[in-house]
């Protein structure tokens, strides 16, 4: 299957130094965070790709970097067999912008309050020239408000009139409305009520088999991740951990903070099985631990853990970056 999406060796490095003159009276050194470091992925037209992590591992700074409102510091993202970075430097940003869109996690911050639902909507429409005239632009996003369930009378009102499921489906919606084919969805369910979660998830999914869309999904929640996603990559402190297709991850975690995040989420067979909570903290990712950065937290770490990274290697299509699945220790 061709990749639609491909990242290779992505990195993101963020200045987070004292203003130069505390620096200079504090005789404190610049600093830098390593919020993405080395990251490589494909997406397959189609699919859906998730990252999970805990809040801090780099998973939103990648969405941000696929869609252009960061720079990397290294390596280089292509879409569609084209670098992204040089595309939107070219006269053709404006149609590489049309082709991938993302959906925030907050609707009511990213939806305008003063604005009707038809400007909303309509915005990247006018913008892309792809609605002139008063009556063609109303029809198209009252298709499109009808494509994620809410209803072509929804352009007259304000987004303070609906509930915060219907807001996200406005932003769903207007993210549609310059048939984009790739989404770009940063814990587009985290801020809802469970069970508005899955309706708006399920309209993704209808919308995607549909449209033929590409996703990549980042979230926190593996529960949500379980009921979207094609394949899964877990990062901890900027890196890969593992990555692998959900059935795998789901049946057999390899890498021991897969294992962790899975053993935390509630038993969806109610099994019985008891949960364990995610054990320790994420380090302080201005000073990150040397060798495997999740060695303080692991159950198997040992001296070559604390001394040596490991590298992401393959095991029969399964990603997986620790020296103790490498060994066969676990
Ligand atoms: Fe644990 Fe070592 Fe594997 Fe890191 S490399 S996850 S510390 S066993």
């Amino acid at each position: 299957m061709m990749a639609l999406v491909e990242v290779k060796d992505l990195a993101k490095t963020f200045d987070v130094s004292a203003p130069w003159l505390n620096r200079v009276v504090e005789r404190k050194p610049r600093q830098f965070v390593h919020a993405v470091d080395g990251v490589s992925f494909s997406i397959a037209k189609g699919r859906t790709l998730a990252l999970v992590g805990e809040s801090g591992c780099g998973k939103s700074t990648v969405a941000r970097l696929l869609v252009g409102l960061y720079t990397p510091t290294r390596g280089a993202v292509s879409f569609d067999g084209r670098d992204t970075g040089a595309t939107l430097k070219s006269g053709e940003a404006r149609t590489l912008r049309r082709r991938m869109q993302m959906i925030f996690q907050d609707p009511y911050a990213s939806l305008n309050p003063r604005w009707k639902v038809l400007d909303i909507v309509g915005e990247p429409l006018r913008e892309h020239g792809m609605a002139e005239g008063g009556d063609v632009l109303r029809q198209r996003v009252a298709e499109l408000l009808e494509s994620v369930g809410l209803a072509a009378a929804d352009v007259h009102k304000f987004p303070h009139q609906f509930s915060g499921g219907q807001r996200q489906r406005i932003s769903i919606a207007r993210a549609l409305a310059t048939q984009p084919e790739f989404l770009v969805c940063d814990e587009p369910t985290s801020a809802l009520d469970v069970s508005v979660q899955a309706q708006v998830l399920n309209i993704m999914k209808d919308l995607q088999r549909q449209r033929g869309l590409t996703y990549l999904f980042i979230s926190h929640n593996l529960a949500v991740v379980r009921h979207v996603s094609d394949d899964v990559g877990v990062m901890y402190l900027g890196r890969l951990v593992e990555l692998s297709p959900k059935q795998a991850l789901f049946a057999q975690p390899r890498h021991p903070y897969t294992r962790m995040l899975l053993d935390a989420i509630p038993d969806i067979k109610m099994s019985g099985r008891s949960r364990t909570p995610v054990q320790g903290e994420v380090p302080n990712p201005l000073n990150p631990p040397s060798g495997c950065s999740f060695h303080p937290r692991c159950p198997h770490a040992n001296e070559r853990c604390s001394r040596e990274r490991p590298a992401l290697l393959d095991f029969q299509g399964i990603r997986v970056a620790c020296h103790a699945v490498e060994e066969g220790r676990i």
